[in-house]
């Protein structure tokens, strides 16, 4: 089977080092094995998407040498390849799960989840007999990619256990509910091509997900298997911090019948302080390093070195990486881009 590999940019933001890296490797992987690339643009949530820094992206990759098979520039079999325009898609997919009776409604407010989470941490049994009394809120964080930091809290269930009148008596009031996927308890286990043999505990771990947020706006967790299933992606190649929505993925593919793709998660590259570069550092912003003359062969060789790929950073172009191109030598912790990065370049 040939291998399609994709990015999956999310148009919130110029890009930055890190997403230059992610995007690298994905390239490479696929490449490396004769395989086609997919760009899928993210443009799911309706409040971060903007349409300059899809532009802005598409760009950006093509600078630095990256291209692509099928994408929303250039279309492609499996089109289209913005989540924007698959959004009757998503809610087909939802309700093949809603008709085997999976998914059910909640009406609980983001204040409810953190309060439920932080007893839930604390050691008491948070859920049981816990009202959703308080209007619903739509659930933003849901919806984007959940980075580190930005997870949904794992769900006690409360909304599970309501009764067919408790259920009627918040219809009633009107409010919308999210729609969240009972799962069961069962460990995923999978082997990810960068870091090794990995086990999750969905209950524990991940609790019901969200699925379809109170706005109606569909969650990543769903959107992403969605789409990797019916645009054929064999390889799934991103940062560590989505590792942890892996197993929610692995469980929706199953649900549904498809065919799991292979996963990579390649090392975060962090600040100094251990925090998730971020495009408000000038020296990391694809955009201002370009503007300020900055070689794209320059940024490939330092994040090919970085994976462990060269010896000492060097010009390079990612179609000279291809060759002997593996996750092997790539560290499986974070990996710390100092201020002065930019002189290790060559
Ligand atoms: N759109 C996500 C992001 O930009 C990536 C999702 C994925 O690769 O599964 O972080």
């Amino acid at each position: 089977m040939t291998t399609r590999g994709r990015f999956a940019p999310s148009p919130s933001g110029r890009m930055h080092l890190g997403n230059a890296w992610t995007a690298l490797m994905a390239w490479l992987s696929a490449r490396s094995q004769g395989g086609a690339v997919v760009l899928r643009m993210e443009d799911l949530d309706p409040e971060r998407s903007k349409e300059h820094f899809a532009r802005a992206i598409l760009q950006d990759l093509a600078w630095l040498g990256l291209d692509w098979d099928e994408g929303p520039d250039k279309g492609g079999p499996y089109g289209p390849y913005r989540q924007d325009e698959r959004r009757e898609y998503y809610q087909r997919c939802l309700e093949l799960l809603e008709a085997r009776g999976l998914v059910y409604p909640c009406w609980c407010t983001r204040a409810e989840l953190r309060d439920a989470a932080l007893a839930a941490k604390a050691g008491s049994a948070p859920g049981t007999g816990h009202e959703c009394g308080t209007p619903c809120v739509a659930h933003a964080d849901v919806v984007r990619a959940p980075h580190a930091g930005e997870a949904e809290p794992v769900y006690a269930g409360t909304c599970l256990n309501l009764s067919v009148s408790e259920r009627e008596a918040r219809q009633a009031q009107g409010r919308r509910p999210s729609l969240r996927l009972a799962v069961p308890a069962l460990h995923i286990e999978f082997t990810d091509l960068a870091l090794g043999p990995q086990t999750q505990d969905l209950a524990a771990h991940c609790g019901d997900f969200v699925l379809r947020r109170a706005d109606g706006t569909h969650a990543y967790q769903l959107a992403v298997v969605a789409d990797d299933a019916a645009q054929a992606i064999t390889e799934v190649v991103r940062g560590a911090d989505l590792l942890d929505s892996t197993a929610r993925q692995i469980h929706l593919f199953r649900a549904f019948g498809w065919p799991e793709p292979a996963f990579a998660h390649v090392p975060l590259l962090l600040d100094p302080d251990g925090r998730r570069l971020s495009k408000r550092r000038g020296d990391v912003d694809l955009g201002l390093l370009r503007e300020s003359g900055v070689s794209a062969q320059a940024i490939t060789g330092y994040l090919a070195w970085k994976a462990g790929l060269l010896d000492a950073p060097r010009l390079v172009s990612p179609h000279e990486l291809i060759d002997g191109f593996s996750f092997a030598p790539m560290p499986r912790g974070p990996v710390v881009v100092g201020p002065g990065w930019m002189e290790e370049v060559a």
